[in-house]
């Protein structure tokens, strides 16, 4: 079950069940579009989802895909996250996601989580899930993918805290003054990892790093001043966790996405290996403290984070529309971090008690951001 199909860690989960030989029994995607299509006949077992589209354009791909093979709305990818028996991987952008993955965990499925938000935004409403609905929670981001692998065999109480490696982006070096006129394209290049594009801009600010400073907080239960983040240009050493005897655990690999989601689809076997092995000769393994100066993101996920309750929902929120406001050219790239503090200061907190409540204030915290940036312009 792939959520989220056509985007960057979609597809590669489609490669991967493929070479693996898995079967994929549904299909979720945010509008009906060409390469849907043709992933539905290349997986004629699957049932499709798609949550948009006109009422034409759903018309012409139900009727390109044969009848009773597609239902329309985000209900539908709702209900397939709660097929039981499903290893779901949440591969959705943005909280958008989240309803997936809370349906998958009520369903006592496997959730293979490549959707941070959802962490982000309702960490202990999943994490309670989790507990009661008997299901799996397994992380498909790189970082949390080395962590959690890091953690087998070992107890909860012989952690001392966990260090995310971070690329710093294509932007590691450069004053706040060459920040200011960073367009899109340069934003768009990432030096390591190929991913979709609101993450490529998200590592640029470090905001994805703060976003997964957040999703480890709640993944592995672990305190905000336990986690350390270090910048790793070279993305060889993909996280690590310190143990109370001073002993560190680190995991190392090549930067290829298809590697934690093998894990993720496999655990607790191991599977075969899709991607060419590491070669050591000639790697330099270096490591520096993040600047705080030309990426203020990183501190303001961790005080979001500590802050916690709709502090969160608000810092994703903002976020999610500072970038594509960035990526159309509306904003300049330091503006994106200063829309989300802006976000911070201007929005209400909250303690959200459920999904719609988390749901409602990511709205309110849009047209919040929306407004500061209409101001802005
Ligand atoms: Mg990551």
């Amino acid at each position: 079950m792939v959520l989220g199909a056509t985007g960057s860690v979609g597809r590669q989960t489609l490669e991967v069940a493929r070479r693996l030989g898995l079967p994929v029994t549904g299909l979720g995607a945010r509008s009906p579009s060409r390469q849907l299509a043709e992933m539905a006949r290349d997986w004629p077992g699957a049932a499709v989802a798609v949550a948009g589209g006109s009422g034409d354009e759903r018309r012409e791909f139900s009727a390109g895909l044969g009848t009773g093979r597609v239902d329309f709305g985000s209900e539908a990818l709702t209900a397939l996250a709660a097929s039981s028996g499903s290893t779901v991987v949440n591969a959705v952008v943005g909280i958008a996601g989240l309803p997936f993955s809370l349906a998958a965990l009520q369903a006592g499925n496997r959730l293979a989580l490549a959707n941070k938000e959802s962490m982000v935004a309702a960490g202990q409403l999943l994490r309670a899930t989790l507990a009661t609905g008997g299901g799996e929670l397994i992380p498909v981001d790189s970082e949390h993918s080395a962590i959690f692998q890091c953690l087998v065999g070992e107890d909860a109480s012989a952690i001392a805290g966990v260090i995310l490696t971070a690329s710093g982006g294509p932007f590691r070096g450069w004053t706040v003054e060459q920040l200011e006129t960073v367009t899109p394209a340069q934003a768009l290049r990432h030096p390591t990892w190929d991913m979709g594009r609101r993450i490529t801009v998200d590592s640029a600010t470090l905001v994805n790093k703060a976003l997964e400073v957040i999703e480890a907080h709640h993944l592995f239960d672990i305190p905000f001043d336990r986690i350390r983040v270090v910048v790793h240009p070279q993305s060889v050493v993909h996280s690590m966790v310190e143990f109370v005897d001073g002993a560190i655990k680190a995991h190392l690999g090549p930067t290829d996405m298809r590697m934690p989601i093998e894990f993720a689809l496999m655990h607790p076997r191991r599977g075969p290996g899709l991607v060419n092995r590491f070669d050591w000769p000639g790697v330099n393994l270096s490591f520096e403290e993040p600047d705080p100066t030309s990426f203020p993101a990183l501190r303001l996920g961790f005080e979001a984070g500590r802050e916690g309750g709709s502090a969160p929902v608000t810092f994703n929120a903002a976020d999610e529309v500072a970038v594509e406001a960035f990526l159309q050219g509306r904003l300049g790239f330091r503006g994106i971090t200063r829309i989300v503090a802006q976000t911070l200061e201007a929005v209400e907190h909250v303690d959200p008690s459920g999904l719609e409540e988390i749901m409602s204030i990511d709205r309110e915290a849009r047209m919040a951001a929306a407004a500061l940036l209409a101001g802005a312009c």
